[in-house]
């Protein structure tokens, strides 16, 4: 007799890229009796239904989430609030609620604030994903060896929060469990500065004169190849993802700024040294990312733009 899936019914608030990812990810490893999924477009729900991603589809989130055990919200985070006033009154008591959004105090106070006391509310963010949106662009292998972070509150239900690290477990990620807080300041870091960074690069050559403009598409070595490719990221997701990490983010812009200044100055003296010296320890810590796997990519879907990582997280 064939094992019991993980969750009965699972329901997908939001089908793009990574609410997709997860749908494939959990027909694969048997973790849902039953998708259902809801859209906000009718053309979008249509495609997840053509591309067999639910067992049901509807266009009202209330009705999706009906005997849900497990709702995970996978759309932009500017949608959170309004998703949670809209399936609050329809969730069981019982029932597991988790996101998938890049940023995570703020699901506290937007989603969390709306949800009624007899559902555990666990958050959580894949470390994965591409610069493509939309049904089409998911794939099973996405979670494959990467990170996935929770950030429960504190006091949330053991049980439930086990639930959903076995459920990324089986997707294939690495689960850490960590401070909401401290989450968004590692993030901010990591992937909010550097997707600013790719945002300013690629919006300053397109400032540039027509000339040049047409020479820096035509020689686009690989770094700011890679720049566009990361700057081609959802605005979407990206506004929001500003807009909610705006304190941790400006913090570590402001140091950004400081280190600039200090290389500038640098070039400016022609201190070869200390350049040398800054290549030096950043070589160092690229060594460190690589040994920890964080660099290497499961199998992309054919027609995916090619780059040496796809992380736009
Ligand atoms: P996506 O491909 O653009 O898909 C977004 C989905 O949300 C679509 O199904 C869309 O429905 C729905 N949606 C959009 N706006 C909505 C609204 N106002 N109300 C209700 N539904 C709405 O997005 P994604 O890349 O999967 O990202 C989803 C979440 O995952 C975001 O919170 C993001 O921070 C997080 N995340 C993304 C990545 C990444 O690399 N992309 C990585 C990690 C985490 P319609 O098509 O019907 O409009």
């Amino acid at each position: 007799m064939s094992e019991a899936p993980l969750f009965e019914r699972v329901a997908l608030i939001g089908i793009g890229l990574i609410g997709s990812s997860l749908a494939h990810v959990m027909r694969r490893e048997n973790l849902a009796g039953e998708i259902v999924v809801a859209t906000r477009r009718d053309e979008t729900l249509k495609r997840a239904i053509e591309l067999g991603l639910c067992d049901r589809g509807t266009l009202d989130a209330g009705d999706a989430v009906r005997d849900a055990d497990l709702v995970i919200v996978c759309t932009p985070m500017g949608a959170y609030e309004a998703t949670g006033k809209h399936i609050a009154p329809f969730l069981k008591a019982g029932a597991i609620v988790s996101d998938v959004g890049s940023v995570k105090m703020p699901v506290f106070g937007t989603l969390g604030a709306t949800l009624p006391d007899h559902v555990h509310l666990v958050p959580g963010h894949p470390v994965a994903g591409t610069e493509h949106s939309g049904p089409d662009a998911g794939f099973p292998e996405l979670f494959q060896g990467r990170w996935t972070i929770l950030t429960p509150a504190e006091g949330t239900d053991e049980d439930a929060v086990a639930k959903v690290e076995e459920l990324w477990t089986r997707a294939g990620a690495n689960v850490e469990v960590m401070d909401a807080g401290h989450h968004d300041q590692v993030l901010a870091i990591t992937s909010h500065l550097p997707h600013l960074i790719a945002y300013t690069i690629v919006g300053t050559a397109t400032d540039l004169g027509d000339d040049l403009q047409k020479e820096v598409i035509q020689f686009s070595a690989s770094g700011f190849r890679d720049f566009t490719r990361i700057a081609a990221s959802d605005p979407t997701m990206w506004r929001d993802i500003f807009l909610t990490n705006k304190d941790a983010v400006l913090e570590v812009l402001g140091r950004f700024d400081e280190d600039l200044t200090e290389l500038k100055r640098a070039i400016r003296r022609g201190d070869g040294d200390k350049l040398f010296d800054h290549f030096t320890r950043t070589r160092a810590i690229r060594r460190g990312v690589v040994d920890a796997h964080q660099d290497d990519m499961p199998a992309p879907d054919p027609g995916r733009m090619p780059g040496p990582y796809q992380d736009n997280d």
